[in-house]
């Protein structure tokens, strides 16, 4: 095709392959380029609510996504004997819920979208940028790996701790939020259930476990397709959070974090002893939680989507649902106007009230969620006794609005559905 744009975006996780189907569809030459040497399927749980799950329609994947269901019903808050003293049913609609109507393993939506825009966009995997130089009329793009091409637009969607979003603004802060998370994969047992199980240990420790719906077991953590592997063994997710003061826990080696989370967690109680059995299984995925704010998100003929431009931290439950509508209104605007100037400026205007809204957290997140002492965790308990309560349920405004993330904040525009058939999830 004559007058093909291209387009490179960094990153192959949930908002890169978004804007790569929307953009491969509409006739762009797409390229991604992942700095894992494969599709990334760690992680738990990601919600896709209001305006994200619009999106995943409009991308003919609502079915695909639903299918993949992590199948938790609900959400208790349990004491150190398991029990539950306030318990949630899962959202019965697009948008509310601590527990999703659409509730999905990350790794399992990364598959599906990648999956569906891998026959309109090139992957390359095991690589990333080392330079940008951006002319004004293109950019030419050096890669540690692979040889220098030139772009007319390049979009980073690195995520959170982007190293590119580096090159055009060196000086973007991220917020940290004082919240570590470790997920793990472990083996289900008799005692799990289809619960999200969640256990305030006290100290500002937070332990938890959730369905996950594969047979992926140790070895095969995120995404195993239990059709292919039916000796596979059923697994749960299980979350260790804390909230603390001391900075850089996300950089110790493996070794030196495994015994960290030991040494915090040996006395939590509940669950807690299986899940530190399972630190070495290779399953551990750790995090300093923190958001992203940034006056601006692009510079010349490049943007930042996704988490890289307004990560608003797993807290809010809106990560995903920002980036695939990020990624729908990034790529309308790019087919839209000719100038990236002017779709970069447009994509900014009409998706900032939803990311400023999502950025909101509930009062006092995340401390109140990880109590230190015993008067903090009996006001954290009565709290949600009182949030769980058939009244509280039926008031729609403030205990409801508690557990219903903004993700209808704005309206989605409509854009030309484009013009290639999709490619089967
Ligand atoms: C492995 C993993 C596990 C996660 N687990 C959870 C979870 O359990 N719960 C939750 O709420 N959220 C989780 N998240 C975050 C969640 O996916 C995002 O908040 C949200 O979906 C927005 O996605 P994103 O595509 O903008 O960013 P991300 O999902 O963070 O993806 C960024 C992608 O860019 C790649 N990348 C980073 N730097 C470079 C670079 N320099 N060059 C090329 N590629 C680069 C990363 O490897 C990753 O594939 C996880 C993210 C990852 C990567």
């Amino acid at each position: 095709m004559l007058g093909r744009k291209s387009v490179l975006v960094s990153g192959a996780s949930i908002a890169g392959p978004a804007l790569s189907w929307w953009l491969g569809a509409a006739g762009w030459d797409v390229t991604v380029v992942e700095r894992f040497d494969r599709l990334r399927e760690e992680g738990q749980n990601v919600d896709v609510r209001g305006v994200g799950r619009t999106v995943l329609r409009r991308m003919g994947l609502e079915e695909a996504v639903r299918a993949a269901h992590t199948g938790e019903t609900g959400t208790d808050f349990i004491d150190g004997r398991g029990r539950p003293y306030a318990s949630f049913a899962a959202g019965a609609d697009d948008t509310g819920g601590l527990t999703a109507e659409l509730e999905i393993l990350r790794g399992r939506l990364a598959r599906i979208l990648h999956n569906h825009s891998a026959g309109s966009a090139d992957y390359v995997f095991g690589d990333r940028i080392s330079a940008l130089h951006d002319d004004g009329h293109g950019v030419d793009v050096e890669f540690v790996r692979s040889a220098g091409r030139r772009f007319d637009v390049v979009v980073l969607a690195e995520g959170l701790r982007s190293r590119s979003r580096d090159l055009i603004m060196p000086d973007a802060p991220v917020h940290e939020l004082g919240l570590y998370t470790a997920h793990l994969t472990l083996p289900r047992t008799a005692a799990d259930d289809d619960r999200w199980r969640v256990f305030a240990a006290g100290r500002g420790r937070q332990v938890s476990l959730r369905p996950d719906s594969t047979g992926g077991g140790p070895d095969n953590p995120a995404d195993a397709a239990d059709a292919e592997n039916p000796d596979s063994t059923a697994s749960v997710r299980a979350f260790l959070s804390l909230v603390s003061d001391v900075r850089g826990l996300d950089r110790l080696d493996t070794d030196a974090l495994v015994a960290v989370l030991r040494g915090t967690f040996a006395d939590a109680g509940w669950e807690t002893p299986r899940i530190l059995d399972a630190l070495d299984n290779g399953s551990l995925y750790f995090d300093a939680v923190g958001q992203v704010k940034l006056p601006v998100w692009s510079r010349g003929r490049v943007a930042l989507l996704g988490d890289a431009a307004y990560c608003p931290s797993p807290i809010s439950g809106m990560g995903t649902t920002l980036a695939l509508a990020g990624a729908y209104v990034l790529a309308g605007e790019l087919n839209r106007h000719d100038t990236p100037r002017t779709a970069f400026t447009r994509y900014e205007q009409l998706l900032r009230p939803l990311v400023e809204r999502a950025q909101k957290l509930p009062p006092g997140a995340p401390r109140i969620a990880h109590p230190r002492t015993g008067p903090q965790q009996a006001l954290f308990r009565a709290v949600l006794r009182a949030a769980a309560t058939p009244l509280a349920g039926r008031l729609s405004s403030r205990a409801g609005a508690l557990f219903t993330p903004p993700a209808e904040a704005i309206a989605l525009p409509h854009y030309p559905a484009p013009g290639r058939p999709s490619i089967a999830p």
